[in-house]
């Protein structure tokens, strides 16, 4: 039995055929929600559906307000797609949150802390945090791929035990969409993932901004992270209960082992380093055999890059830049610096905050 989940949906569950709100479909799977939330899960949504609220409201209008500039559709849709969700709880007796972030929140290690101390006193609370990316602010370059990489961050954050993808298709598929013959790939396991690659397609909803592409990218990462992951058709009735009761819906992803909360957020560190630390030849071949382990230490450092804090993660690379792992820094860029070549001197990363790839 799981006792954490997040549940991520995406805005082509949430809009109907017509491109409006599905409310029948947002009020079943509040009730469905509701029901876990009762039999003792905490339950974290992360939900799309501003942008395509938003527009729906612009275009009600008179035909001057037509806009197609996302941050707009973003800002107006949000309050629609929060009042819906608040309605619908209030309906259930629930009292929901609304939580809205930015990558550079991840980046930034007091915003990271900061946010999941936030979420703890809502789930202590019984108050079921709504996430979604601060599409207002966000910028362009640094914004999430999509809502399932949003999700999956937060699966991470909060060491849930399950992450359920909902969207308008079964899962993943072991063919064409059109043939008749296709079906949802019920299990995958971390030691067959590879051979399900042929089968991720990029072809994308009309409504929302991700694919199966990161959705199999996020499911890989929490697998590995011991954390459960489904994609299921959020458009079936009753879709949560049947998962979670076992039934045979959707593709579910059976994790590793369970890893620390360290080295989870470690997982997904790829574009959340705050600098580098180079390390030497010999170093670099110790680090990657995993034989035993190590921390970094001054003695193997060649250079340190960027200006990182104490406590920020930082990237471990080989002299040819060959990436070796990620971890969080025991010190400041500078005090590292100055302890490069020292025999001795204390670890740059210690090794219960080492991850390497
Ligand atoms: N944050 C976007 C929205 O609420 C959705 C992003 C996505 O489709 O994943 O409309």
């Amino acid at each position: 039995m799981f006792k954490r989940v997040i549940i991520k949906i995406g805005t082509s569950v949430l809009t109907n055929a017509a491109g409006g709100v599905d409310e029948p479909v947002l009020e079943r799977l509040v009730r469905e929600i509701a029901l876990l939330m009762e039999s003792g899960v905490e339950v974290i949504m992360v939900t799309s559906g501003a942008v395509g609220f938003g527009r729906e409201v612009m275009r009600s209008g008179n035909s001057s307000r037509h806009t197609e500039h996302t941050k707009v559709l973003a800002a107006v849709g949000q309050v629609r797609l929060m009042g819906a969700y608040a309605r619908l709880f209030d309906a259930q007796n629930i009292t929901c949150a609304q939580v809205l972030v930015t990558k550079d929140d991840f980046r930034d290690r007091d915003h990271y802390h900061t946010m999941r101390e936030t979420f703890l006193h809502l789930l202590d609370d019984k108050v079921v945090p709504i996430v979604n990316e601060n599409d207002v602010i966000a910028r362009k370059d640094v914004s999430f791929t999509d809502n399932d990489e949003l999700a999956g961050l937060i699966a991470a954050q909060l060491e849930a035990d399950a992450m359920i993808i909902l969207s308008s298709v079964e899962g993943v598929l072991s063919g064409d969409l059109h043939d008749p013959s296709t079906h949802a790939i019920a299990r995958i396991d971390p030691t067959n993932i590879d051979s399900y690659q042929k089968f991720i397609s990029n072809k994308k909803t009309l409504a929302g901004r991700g694919g199966m592409v990161t959705k199999f990218a996020v499911a890989r990462r929490l697998m590995a992270c011991g954390i459960t992951v489904y994609i299921a058709n959020g458009k079936r009735e009753g879709i949560v209960q049947s998962i979670l009761e076992g039934d045979t819906v959707g593709t579910r992803f059976v994790p590793a082992d369970k890893i620390s909360s360290v080295k989870r957020r470690l997982a997904y560190a790829d574009g959340f380093a705050m600098g580098e630390i180079v390390v030497n030849k010999r170093a670099a071949e110790l680090l990657s055999t995993k034989q035993h382990a190590m921390s970094i230490l001054p003695v193997g450092i060649v250079t340190v890059e960027g200006n990182f804090n104490k406590g920020d993660i930082v990237e471990i690379r080989g002299e040819l830049k060959k990436k070796i792992g990620f971890g969080i820094a025991a010190a400041d860029a500078g005090r590292i610096r100055t302890s490069i070549g020292l025999k001795g001197a204390r670890a740059a990363v210690h090794y219960d905050y080492l991850l390497i790839v």
